[in-house]
């Protein structure tokens, strides 16, 4: 624990945690996460103090359907990082489904070596109740990261589902991970996360059916438009429980990021992504400020809407309008 930090425990101002956040405590960190997870003012107290820092980290998102060994690899991932002397950070955004729910302590433990070492955080998030959705704490918290100097900032994520999706969009560079002998479901699910795919892995190699796995990918890559300057995504074969093939997909993430950087797409990605997460928080700030509709005064607009006497968009313009002069009387 640095100094700042020890001088700094259980001070729960906003400043104080920023201090100590920006000089690279992991405990500090770790509270900023909780905060950051939590949303609200201290949340966003906290970001204020420490956006302008952020920026230099390569956010990687690392996606693909639940057991196609994201975890595995972006472990092994951050082992080859830390190899090649950089710090690294790790969010695991579990969507807190039944269905995957189960995983999260698991993750964890499978994480724990690395956990040993300083040099790696990791955290999972897995809230979908989150202030403001889990896509906002899953950014947050990546800036955190990076204001918190981690050179590298791997965010797993499960490649099903509009928010996870969304999730990516932080991302410099997406790892998609498929796996040999996928259904039709599966490969319909990749054609909706194709498009943010920068690095393909097809996991699992030592199993069958990776080659044909592989001609697939690079059959549909065919179809879809890269921006200029930015290479086809390559795809690359791996076995994360090996450990083989890291470095190659280390190296071509590297890669990505670099090209990103001299191509200018770089500040393409960041606008693109400031622009999607500025309209998200707008909007949750719009839904907060229009209240509960179908209570107090507004009730009738929507009854009026139910009853066919006014149209949904009328009375969406008159909500805003209400919510604009209320907005309006309240800074007076
Ligand atoms: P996630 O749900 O996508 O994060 O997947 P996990 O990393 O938790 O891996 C799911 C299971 O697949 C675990 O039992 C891993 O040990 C296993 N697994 C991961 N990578 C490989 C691999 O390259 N080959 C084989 N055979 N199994 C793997």
């Amino acid at each position: 624990m640095t100094e700042l930090a020890r001088a700094t425990r259980g001070d729960r101002r906003p400043e104080s945690l920023a201090a100590a956040l920006l000089e690279g405590s992991p405990t500090a960190l770790a509270r900023g996460l909780t905060w950051a997870e939590a949303g609200g003012e201290r949340a966003e107290a906290l970001l204020a103090l420490t956006y302008a820092r952020g920026g230099r980290a390569h956010v990687v998102g690392v996606t693909g359907a639940p057991g196609s060994g994201k975890s595995t690899l972006t472990r092994a991932l951050a082992r080859v990082a830390r190899q090649r002397g950089r710090t690294v950070g790790v969010l695991a955004v579990d969507p807190s489904s039944p269905f995957t729910g189960g995983a999260i302590l698991g993750d964890r433990i499978r994480m724990n070596d690395l956990s040993l070492d300083p040099g790696v955080f990791i955290r999972s998030m897995a809230t979908r109740g989150a202030l403001g959705g889990l896509c906002r704490a899953a950014a947050d918290a990546v800036d955190l990261m990076d204001a918190a100097g981690r050179d590298v900032v791997f965010v797993e994520t499960v490649g099903v589902g509009q928010d996870e999706v969304e999730i990516m969009r932080v991302a410099h560079t997406v790892v998609v991970v498929s796996v040999p002998g996928l259904g039709d479901d599966v490969q319909a699910l990749k054609a909706g996360i194709l498009e943010v795919a920068d690095v393909h892995v097809v996991n699992k190699a030592d199993r069958e059916g990776a080659d044909r796995t592989i001609a697939e990918l690079r059959a549909m890559l065919t179809l879809v438009p890269t921006p200029p300057g930015v290479p086809v995504p390559p795809v690359l074969r791996a076995s994360a429980t090996r450990e083989e093939g890291i470095e190659a997909i280390a190296d071509a993430v590297e890669a990505h990021g670099a090209a990103l950087a001299t191509s200018g797409q770089l500040d393409v990605r960041r606008r693109r992504a400031a622009e999607a997460r500025v309209l998200a928080i707008a909007g949750t700030l719009i839904a907060a400020a229009l209240g509960d509709p179908g209570r107090g005064d507004d009730g009738t607009l929507i009854e009026q809407v139910a009853k066919r006497t006014l149209v949904p968009h009328a009375a969406a313009r008159a909500l805003l309008a209400k919510a604009r002069e209320r907005e309006r009387t309240s800074h007076v």
